[in-house]
């Protein structure tokens, strides 16, 4: 399906402007950043009111953030894997810091209510709870998913248009392939192989939650990385 994309970018995190026969936003920042969309969608001719989809990659609070006050304002469709579901909609707590990483491991030893208050987002109701192999046909997307990061993580895919919106399965800092954030990980095998379905999908494009936009060429460049891990391991 024909539509364009326009990265919203902030210093942290990106969400992105779907921008075609629907209006979506996939992922919606840090709560403080809610000015930023608003800046963008007024650049693009439309307002907040406008979003017809939120589209949320995975649970984390820098990707939900400012979703129920976007849900609130238009009535959008909220999308996210089933899985990050009870994070997103409240009903289950953020998950513990995990101890894949050294930082990880140190900020775990630092009370529960310390991960809650600062990775705490506003819960927002999920309308579509959406699994691998789902689509979202009113916008011509398929749903992959991607657990590792979190075990709900979800890719949006344009076959077509060989494009996909990759969460933090792989972000792109400094121009490089890289690790999602391993403190907020659940599985390392996961992301392995959510990382190997990526480079077999034949992307030209991946948008990811940090960093730049990845491309042309995008699957081989995210194949090259995955064998460079594997073989510093
Ligand atoms: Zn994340």
């Amino acid at each position: 399906m024909d539509f364009q994309v326009v990265p919203i970018v902030t210093a942290g995190c990106n969400a992105y402007l779907v921008k075609g026969r629907r209006v979506a936003l996939v992922d919606t920042l840090v709560p403080r950043a809610f000015g930023r969309i608003v800046k963008v969608l007024n650049e693009n001719g439309l307002s907040v009111g406008d979003v017809e989809y939120v589209l949320i990659t995975h649970g984390h609070f820098d990707h939900v953030g400012n979703a129920a006050r976007i849900k609130e304002l238009s009535g959008a469709v909220v999308v996210a894997g089933a899985a990050d579901v009870p994070v997103i909609e409240g009903s289950e707590p953020v998950p513990p810091m995990s101890d894949l990483s050294a930082v990880g491991r140190l900020l775990g030893k630092l009370p529960d209510s310390w991960t809650r208050w600062y990775q705490k987002s506003d819960p927002v109701p999920v309308d579509r709870k959406v699994r691998g192999g789902d689509s979202i046909d009113e916008l011509g997307l398929e749903v992959v998913g991607l657990p590792g990061h979190t075990p709900g993580g979800v890719a949006f895919y344009d076959r077509e248009g060989r494009r996909a919106f990759i969460g933090d399965l792989v972000s792109c800092l400094f121009g490089r392939c890289g690790m999602p954030t391993l403190s907020a990980s659940r599985s390392l095998e996961e992301i392995r192989a959510s990382q190997e379905l990526l480079a077999g999908l034949g992307l030209d494009t991946a948008y990811p939650g940090h960093g730049r936009t990845i491309g042309p060429d995008a699957s081989r460049v995210i194949g090259e990385f995955v064998r460079g891990r594997k073989s510093r391991a």
